[in-house]
């Protein structure tokens, strides 16, 4: 079957193939990965691999410190604002969707908050121009969700945002094209998207930034004595990092960021065009400058078809197409571990669909 989830997403197959082997028993260590200790000599050269991996595929500068850390995206937008804003200082937010919102809620607490910009009264269509933002000098940093996961809504290049420092949600995009890292200040992504299974996620950030006070935090939420203990300070989630390095050496392979872009910008074109194709059967709402190559939100015509559509696309082995809550209608995620053939298979049994109930 192909897998449309939004996430947790699907794996690539070697990926998963080449777990399967090693899970039992990890090189001769005479146990799996799994069970040997993250500070031995075999978990330390899988963690650095894979933090050596990320940076070439993803090009992070040597002045930025890459973290792997726990607790998802999410923790990383109430954490963002605990270690780079001082208490109480003004924090820009941009909201392109639902996890934007997510985001400023995450920071509430910690931070003054402000919308520099929002698309929630036209429904989370386009990312509002960047002639219309109010940002404000002395804020701590402007965020961004880079793709909005549920609404459909990528940023297609980095915002100009002058001195103060760019913070960007990548979790449901990154690796999926070349990133300008030096753009950002921090760059951070749950990994069940593109960079494998959940339960980790990465913060990649501008080291100057550390030296910030940021806002009185323990231990595990400081991001500086996580950098300075290979981000171990407590046991890390050493299967996931595991598992993302595996994933990240998948996509070097396959061509890296270059080669995903290609193959992104083509599965996203075939959806697009049959959508757009349709007479009005199916319907995309976004503009189409700010529509996702990641996701791709899409409502027939009559929602009483759901149900049938996504029953027969699932005999047609297409699963993970059911649109989230918030949005209803469908959803096609098409990250990077995502066949073209894929996204064909989707498109024809769109066309025979429609073609039936239309
Ligand atoms: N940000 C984006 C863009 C997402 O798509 C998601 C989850 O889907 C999150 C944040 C939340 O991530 P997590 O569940 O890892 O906290």
């Amino acid at each position: 079957a192909y897998n449309f989830s939004a996430g947790p997403a699907a794996l690539p197959e070697p990926v998963l193939r080449q777990a399967q082997q090693e899970m039992l028993e990890w090189r001769a260590a005479g146990a799996s990965i799994v069970e040997l200790s993250h500070r031995g000599p075999e978990f330390m050269a899988v963690a650095a691999e894979a933090e050596a991996d990320l940076r070439r595929l993803v090009g992070v500068p040597d002045d930025y410190a890459v973290l792997f850390v726990g607790g998802g995206a999410t923790t990383q937008q109430a954490l963002i604002a605990l270690n780079f804003a001082a208490a109480g200082q003004p924090a820009d937010y941009v909201v392109t969707g639902h996890w934007g919102r997510t985001a400023l809620r995450q920071a509430a607490p910690y931070v003054d908050l402000r919308i520099a910009a929002s698309g929630e009264a036209e429904g989370f269509r386009d990312v509002p121009a960047r002639a219309d933002w109010r940002l404000s000098e002395d804020a701590a940093y402007v965020h961004i969700t880079a793709n909005e996961t549920i609404h459909g809504v990528e940023f297609r290049e980095a915002p100009d945002v002058g001195e103060v420092p760019l913070f960007a949600d990548f979790s449901s995009s990154i690796a999926s094209e070349p990133l300008d890292i030096a753009r950002y200040g921090v760059v951070y992504a749950g990994a069940q998207k593109n960079l494998g299974p959940v339960g980790i996620g990465v913060v990649i950030v501008r080291r100057e930034l550390l030296e910030r006070a940021g806002q009185p935090r323990a231990d595990i939420f400081d991001y500086r004595l996580q950098l300075a203990a290979d981000s171990m300070l407590n046991t890390p989630p050493s299967w996931n990092w595991y598992m993302l390095g595996l994933t990240v050496k998948w996509m070097l392979a396959e061509g890296g960021v270059e080669e995903f872009a290609l193959r992104s910008a083509a599965k996203s074109e075939l959806l697009y065009r049959e959508i757009d194709g349709s007479s009005g059967f199916y319907r995309n709402d976004v503009a189409a400058a700010a529509r996702s190559r990641m996701n791709v939100p899409f409502f027939l015509h009559d929602a009483a078809l759901d149900a049938p559509f996504l029953a027969a696309a699932r005999e047609a082995g297409l699963i993970g197409l059911k649109g989230h809550r918030v949005l209803g209608g469908m959803r096609a995620s098409i990250y990077n571990a995502m066949p073209v053939e894929g996204v064909r298979a989707l498109t024809d049994f769109m066309q025979e669909f429609r073609r039936r109930h239309g």
